[in-house]
């Protein structure tokens, strides 16, 4: 996975947890499982016990707690975040959770995804006197709850949530109670789990794995969760509609050993593999993946093929993040450091080289250079998505359009500027039976509008004039 220089990056991962005495440290650690969602930032805002404490900083969740931060955060509660920025652009300000505090109140809140409608709801409520402490569209939400007119916290959030269009999976924290929200589309995952008495949250499995606590199910999309010292409530603050959960957590983003919408993703990618085989087979002498994600996908290519499958490509996991710049040159010269072939595997052979996407072909272009400067005899390209043709609304940075490589390119002609002996993608039927949803219908649970342009919701909207009326949205 070569996400900070392919330019396809996920937003945001978040991890909460109500009900024990280590809560912050637990946080720590299942932000720590949750990095590859986000390096730029982390934070953890404590509560439960009357008063909410925070610290957040930029950088890895290692350097932003390296100084016996954690000590200090005592609770029985906490929520935490780790943030790729792109909505809202980066800076402290922006990292999250984000902290309200007010006469009525203080709150906290963790998003993972992107809100369509930021820009008309923020322009709306600052039209109507509320200012802005960040750029992040997060804190909409936030502004929204302050100005309900309900009269207790949940169905002021319920109201609140009912105005916001995208992806979002929320954590909001109290000082009394924690939140759980998840769009009604459920593009984001969201899973909840016990530890002992306690109540976590994560946005993948693996979260739980490391603290140790045992998956319970999944939050459904249009749900609201409510935890205090009463316990738990359930209750819908929208109503239910197709799931439309990222295909690209499946093919790219979340750890093989997580469970997305109950898909163990190591699985859902070898089928992948499997899958591309019956589709684009080709005569070779050994199969790679670029790793991570695509490795999972290779062995399932190469069990289906019988062809080898070798470790041709390393990552060197030691690259600081100090080396990822996103211009195109130095992100050239990020490929180079973070992967290198290994000349013993390839040198003299055919080599099946799986990836997981194409998004501006230069990665590949130097991924395939690298194989044939290791002694590659020809270097076949497979892919394990379709052509990625328009960017994405809801939380990953997939880049403009024009950036999209397979948006303005054939099959073939990205085959030559690659420079690959052959090219292939998935077929998006492929891709849904491969992850295990054989129907390929817009309900069929998954979106697609990556590689389709059909987004499950409106993008944007009327935004004219002075936007006064509280307009809800539809789903
Ligand atoms: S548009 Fe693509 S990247 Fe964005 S949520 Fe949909 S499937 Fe995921």
């Amino acid at each position: 996975m070569l996400a900070e220089i392919k330019g396809l990056n996920e937003e945001c991962g978040i991890f909460g947890i109500w009900g024990h005495e280590e809560a912050a440290t637990l946080t720590y650690y299942g932000l720590h499982s949750l990095q590859h969602r986000g390096q730029e930032g982390a934070g953890i805002v404590v509560g439960g016990n009357g008063t909410l404490q925070f610290h957040k900083g930029l950088g890895l969740v290692t350097e932003v707690f390296s100084r016996g931060e954690l000590e200090r955060l005592t609770g029985m509660a906490a929520i935490g975040h780790v943030r790729y920025s792109t909505a809202g652009g980066g800076g402290y300000a922006n990292v999250q959770p984000l902290l309200f505090r007010s006469q009525g109140g203080s709150l906290a809140l963790a998003h993972n995804g992107n809100l369509v409608n930021a820009d008309e709801l923020r322009f709306r409520l600052e039209q109507q006197g509320s200012i802005f402490q960040t750029t992040s569209d997060t804190e909409v939400l936030a502004h929204l709850i302050k100005r309900s007119d309900e009269p207790i916290l949940k169905e002021r959030i319920k109201e609140a949530l009912t105005h916001l269009r995208g992806a979002f999976a929320f954590l909001i924290l109290t000082e009394t109670e924690m939140y759980i929200a998840l769009d009604p589309h459920g593009f984001r995952p969201l899973s909840l789990g016990r530890l002992g008495e306690a109540y976590v949250v994560a946005s993948e499995t693996c979260a739980f794995d490391v603290i140790g606590a045992t998956y319970e199910r999944e939050v459904e999309p249009g749900e609201l969760i409510m935890i205090n010292k009463q316990g738990v409530r359930s209750e819908r603050f929208a109503p239910k509609v197709s799931r439309s959960i990222c295909s690209m957590e499946y093919i790219y983003f979340a750890r093989p050993d997580s469970n997305v919408d109950g898909i163990n993703i190591h699985t859902a990618r070898k089928n992948l593999g499997k899958q591309l085989a019956v589709e684009a087979p080709v005569a070779a002498d050994v199969v790679t993946g670029v790793p991570d994600s695509s490795i999972s996908v290779a062995i399932g290519y190469a069990e289906a093929t019988g062809i080898p499958y070798e470790l041709g490509l390393i990552k060197n996991r030691y690259v600081g993040r100090t080396f990822i710049q996103p211009s195109q040159a130095l992100r050239e010269q990020g490929v180079k450091m973070k992967l290198s072939p290994v000349r013993g595997v390839v040198a003299g052979k055919r080599v099946v080289m799986v990836d997981d996407s194409i998004v501006r072909g230069t990665t590949s272009k130097r991924i395939v250079r690298m194989l044939r400067e290791a002694g590659a005899t020809e270097v076949h390209v497979r892919i394990s998505s379709p052509p990625i043709t328009h960017p994405c609304f809801y939380g990953i940075d997939t880049s403009t359009k024009e950036e999209l490589i397979a948006a303005t390119h054939t099959v073939e002609e990205i085959r030559q500027l690659i420079e690959a002996d052959s090219l292939a993608f998935l077929s998006q039927k492929g891709l849904l039976q491969a992850i295990g949803r054989p129907d390929d219908s817009p309900s069929c649970g998954q979106c697609l509008a990556c590689f389709t342009g059909q987004y499950p919701t409106k993008i944007g909207g009327e935004y004219v004039g002075t936007f006064v009326q509280t307009s809800r949205c539809e789903y």
